[in-house]
């Protein structure tokens, strides 16, 4: 991943130990969902269309530290849900940082002025904000006038007071590479964002409208467009070099979710935070009793059109750190 160095040397001695153990599944990053209430309601979002019931839990500090410790992954990425809705979200960034993870909290930034002062800058934290497009389509997408200028507001002032701050931009079939290219050359110039994240939208389980998410050849013609002319080597993008390539086409992977799991309220959940085959208590029993071979693109329709990040950036990452070439490039494209 385009990560700073200190996090690059973190990540780099844990897969050392991991490939002189010989261990061959293990998280890099889990996908912490403390809760799912928002103060949102994005028409593609799967999460607020839970029960009331559900959407008033809470995963405790406690909880979440416990399976940060059961698993012994070095990043976690938090979400939800709004995590900033969340009464202790400052204690567990606090907690998780004293222990030596790389924390990303990813926000849609609506309650990041009023509860930024409860945080600190730190080396290992970022705020990861949720930015789909320019204000029209940003605001559209998040079904509320008003948020892109919000977002965009919050992020300044995060940058002003010297946090790092990385974006997570999801396009979907309505956006041209024109689109694409507008919203990060934004992010990158004028807001000076430290990393910017992409994904093509995917029709996961819950996704109400599932046809205005990408397939698979939609969503590499539409990467490959805006990458095109040099934009892909003069943004600041927070991805490895490999998938960018699996991005747009240029390189085929394999799916590895357990390298990116995904613990909420319900637990560890079967296979991927995309789709819902069950839950268990801990990360090794997620390990043991998953059948992992049934997963990915031509085992399980699901997947078919499924090019997440969860899936397939851990893939990327571990083959970077095999491949001196790799490692090289990701080296030149990393962000100190
Ligand atoms: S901000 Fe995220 S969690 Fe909230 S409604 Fe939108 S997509 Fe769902
Ligand atoms: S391809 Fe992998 S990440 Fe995507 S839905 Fe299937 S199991 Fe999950």
């Amino acid at each position: 991943m385009g990560i700073p160095v200190q996090q690059q040397l973190i990540l780099g001695k844990y897969l050392l130990k991991k490939k002189v153990k010989r261990e061959r599944k293990f998280p890099l990053l889990v996908e912490i969902e403390p809760l799912f209430a928002c103060n949102l309601a994005c028409s593609g979002c799967g999460k607020i269309q839970y029960p009331k019931e559900i959407l008033k839990k809470r995963l405790s500090v406690q909880e979440v530290l416990g399976a940060m410790e059961e698993c012994g992954a070095p990043m976690c990425s938090i979400a939800g849900g709004e995590p900033l809705i969340h009464p202790e979200m400052d204690v567990m960034v606090r907690e998780l940082l004293a222990r030596g993870k790389i924390v990303f909290l990813c926000t849609n930034a609506l309650l990041l002025e009023k509860k930024m002062h409860l945080f600190e800058p730190h080396p290992r934290f970022s705020w990861t904000i949720h930015i789909d497009g320019l204000r029209e389509r940003h605001d559209e997408t998040v079904c509320r006038e008003g948020t892109f200028d919000k977002a965009v507001a919050a992020l300044r002032e995060a940058k002003r007071r010297g946090f790092r701050v990385t974006t997570n931009s999801t396009f979907f079939k309505s956006d041209s590479p024109e689109d694409v290219r507008s919203v990060l050359n934004f992010l990158n110039d004028e807001l000076e964002v430290d990393g910017m994240m992409i994904s093509p939208g995917f029709a996961y389980e819950k996704a109400p409208k599932p046809e205005e998410f990408l397939s698979v050849p939609e969503a590499r013609a539409l990467f490959r467009a805006a990458f095109a002319d040099g934009h892909r080597e003069r943004w600041r993008l927070n991805q490895s070099p490999l998938f960018l390539d699996y991005l747009e086409g240029k390189a085929n992977l394999e799916c590895t979710p357990w390298a990116i799991p995904s613990y909420s309220i319900f637990g560890w959940q079967k296979p991927c935070y995309l789709m819902g085959d069950g839950y268990v208590e801990t990360y090794e029993e997620l390990l043991e009793t998953t059948e992992w071979e049934r997963y990915g693109r031509g085992r399980d329709p699901r997947c078919a059109n499924c090019m997440a990040h969860c899936g397939h950036e851990p893939t990327a990452v571990m083959a970077t750190m095999g491949s001196l070439r790799e490692a090289a490039r990701a080296a030149v494209n990393s962000n100190a």
